[in-house]
């Protein structure tokens, strides 16, 4: 059987994509090694009429909703390889290879936490990364806000919306502020702590306390820290495909790669982090794009 498209990853791009092209009478097949990026998350915010949902519970809706298309297969099996080949690509995964007419990459973004002892169990339940998704839920609690990166400078400003106690942590850098940034900050009372963090101590995913390496401790409830995101380029070394300065797949608004006939969506287009309904968003305008394009090719005389 001929796709007429197959989205690689099913998260709120693919999932949109999927619904968009289904409902357009496409035949689609979506592969999702379910993987989310915001799996370690207990609630997400932000998107209108799913805000505080789980993420597995927004998956299992989605799932739900693309699935009463008989248009619209879905396969939990991780894609290994994609081959253009004239017109048409080929898919191949563990189980099963497949031959489509469009191909979607919505495969997110990967995240690499900074190495902080007892980080790991409470990302996603007291430490987060992003104040839009997180910042109501730790508002006025005392704070940490964590990074080597001298971007932790904008993101305490941004945080001091949301709590008034805050601690900026760099982790043993020094001098990474300006004098302007410094004063910035004392203005607003967030003092600055320079030591290198030894660990974060409490239970159940929840911080209670930051040990510093001189054996201090001071007390917080929650905080911020700045991963390292990275887009793994999948499947470039077949499809040659060019890169943003990110690293993510270069689109045009519509999703359109270079390649002709591959197009990508949600965070594998931005390389940089987003929002859920800016990547469902992205994944119905790319699918729009990929249904004209075949509506195109079926005109063509
Ligand atoms: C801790 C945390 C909390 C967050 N909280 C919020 C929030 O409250 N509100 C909000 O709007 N956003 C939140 N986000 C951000 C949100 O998770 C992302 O913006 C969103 O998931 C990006 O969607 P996506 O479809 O691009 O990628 P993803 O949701 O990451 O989905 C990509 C999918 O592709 C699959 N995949 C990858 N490679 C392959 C392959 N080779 N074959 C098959 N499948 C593959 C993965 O398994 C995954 O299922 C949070 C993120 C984190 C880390």
């Amino acid at each position: 059987m001929l796709y007429d498209c197959i989205i690689i990853g099913g998260g709120p791009a693919g999932l949109n994509a999927a619904l968009v092209l289904g409902r357009s009478r496409r035949n689609v097949l979506i592969f999702d090694s379910n993987e989310p990026r915001n799996a370690v998350t207990n609630e997400s915010h932000g998107y209108l009429t799913r805000d505080g949902i789980t993420p597995s519970e927004f998956r299992e809706i989605g799932y739900k909703e693309i699935l009463k298309y008989p248009t619209v297969e879905h396969k939990s099996e991780k894609v290994t390889v994609v081959e253009k080949i004239g017109n048409h690509f080929l898919i191949v995964t563990e189980n099963n290879t497949v031959k489509t007419r469009k191909v979607l990459i919505s495969t997110g973004l990967k995240e690499i936490l900074p190495d902080l002892k007892g980080l790991k169990d409470k990302y996603g339940k007291s430490l987060f990364y992003c104040p839009y998704c997180d910042g109501w839920e730790l508002r006025d609690r005392p704070l940490i806000v964590i990074s080597e990166n001298p971007g932790v400078h904008h993101l305490a400003k941004l945080l001091y919306n949301w709590s008034k106690d805050l601690i900026v942590c760099t982790n043993g850098q020094q001098n990474i502020f300006s004098e302007e940034q410094e004063q910035q900050l004392s203005s607003k009372n967030i003092r600055v702590i320079t030591k290198e963090i030894a660990a974060l101590h409490g239970d159940n995913g929840q911080l209670e306390e930051v040990e510093f390496s001189d054996g201090n401790r001071i007390n917080r409830t929650g905080g911020f820290i700045i991963p390292k995101w990275f887009n793994q380029l999948k499947f470039s070394e077949n499809l040659g495909y060019d890169v943003n300065e990110h690293g993510a797949i270069l689109t045009d608004n519509f999703g359109t790669s270079t390649v002709p006939g591959l197009f990508a969506a949600g965070e594998a287009a931005t390389g940089t982090p987003t929002l859920l309904i800016i990547s469902a968003a992205s994944g119905s305008i790319a699918a729009a794009r990929i249904n004209l394009e075949l509506t195109e090719e079926e005109f063509s005389l």
